[in-house]
């Protein structure tokens, strides 16, 4: 039996640069993670793809999918749903893969409640001149959006206690290197070798 993989969240505050960071590590060669594709109910934006960025979907089928219990987390964030379908995360862990989400901050504490040994990944913002800069940069949202964004900013910067690592967003490479530094020595922990070590044993 292969080992069962470990669960990484990356999350942070809006406007941080988690898509950028997560789309960043997903394109250098040799990432072996897979990337657990979210479901949101907002807008597609321009050059956006169904089932890659997101699965676009209806209000109402969303709802009918966390009432059908096949959310492992979602949250509403600026007037949206967004979560983690749970089937995907389950059985890419069980083939011994290891996941990776990219999600805001209500939805990491979700996670953390229900998958405790999980791995908590803070991006944090070099400054948060420059965080608002971003939010404002995006460009794509109206002034009460970005409003909002900043304040929901302001509040998730405040939960990083809740989280194993943190990495700052200085440089888009740099914070991608860490993450990666940060995935092997997770690896290398006594706790997960030893686990793989035990069902190897039970196979003697
Ligand atoms: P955007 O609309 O800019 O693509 O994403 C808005 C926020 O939703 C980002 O902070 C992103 O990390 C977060 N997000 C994306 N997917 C999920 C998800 O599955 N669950 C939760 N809770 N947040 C998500």
């Amino acid at each position: 039996m292969s080992r069962r993989g470990l669960l990484f969240i990356l999350s942070g505050p809006s406007g941080v640069g988690k898509g950028t960071v997560r789309k960043a590590l997903f394109e250098k060669e040799g990432n072996e993670l897979k990337y657990s594709v979210s479901m949101t109910t907002r807008n597609m934006r321009d050059g956006e793809v169904d089932g890659v960025d997101y699965f676009f979907r209806s209000r109402e089928e969303f709802e009918r999918l966390i009432e059908e219990g096949k959310m492992l987390e979602h949250a509403e964030y600026v007037g949206n749903y967004y979560g983690t379908p749970l089937d995907y995360v389950n059985q890419t862990l069980d083939q011994g893969y290891d996941v990776f989400l990219e999600i805001e901050v209500q939805g990491a504490m979700k996670v953390k409640e229900k998958v405790p040994n999980g791995i908590f990944i803070f991006l944090t913002p070099p400054d948060l001149g420059e965080l608002k800069a971003r939010i404002i940069g995006r460009g794509t949202d109206e002034m009460s959006v970005i409003e909002e964004r900043m304040e929901v900013a302001k509040q998730e910067i405040e939960m990083m206690s809740h989280y194993d690592y943190a990495v700052v967003n200085d440089k888009i490479e740099l914070a991608v290197e860490r993450i990666e530094h940060i995935i092997e020595s997770e690896h290398l922990k006594v706790s997960n070798v030893l686990a793989h070590y035990k069902e190897m044993m039970k196979e003697w």
